[in-house]
This record gives structure tokens, sequence and C-alpha cells, in this order.
């Protein structure tokens, strides 16, 4: 491939430039993506679902007792 900074023929599996030095893409190399596990969202929705089941269980337990 053909440096899009000089245009110089490098390898296609160059990360940079010979002649320049400029990377080749910025895409090579990427911060590793944790998608697995629960994301923050998943895990707000069960706090969410918690106080909701515990809202309903109060106010189903205590007329009941009482
Ligand atoms: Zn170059």
């Amino acid at each position: 491939m053909k440096c899009r900074n000089c245009g110089a023929e490098i390898a296609a599996n160059a990360l940079i430039c010979y002649k320049c030095g400029t990377a080749t893409s910025e895409a090579k190399i990427k911060p590793p993506a944790r998608k697995s596990g629960l994301g923050p969202a998943a895990i707000a929705a069960l706090v969410a679902l918690a106080l909701a089941l515990a809202a309903v269980a109060q106010q189903v337990a205590c007329p009941s007792l009482l």
C-alpha cells in the first residue's frame, strides 16, 4: 500500500511509513473493548427492578399484617 502522507510504497502490514513515520491506520491498535458481563445500564436496570420489588413488597405486606 501507499503511505497516505508521503505516498511511499510500504508493506501492507507495516504499522508506520518507513519514510515519514506516519501511522498507516489508526484502527490497528484499539483499546480492548470489554463487552462481557453487565454494563452500567444493565446494573442500573437491576437496581431499579430491586427497588420496585421492594416498594411492591412493602405495599403488599403492610396492609395485610396491620
Ligand atoms: Zn510516509
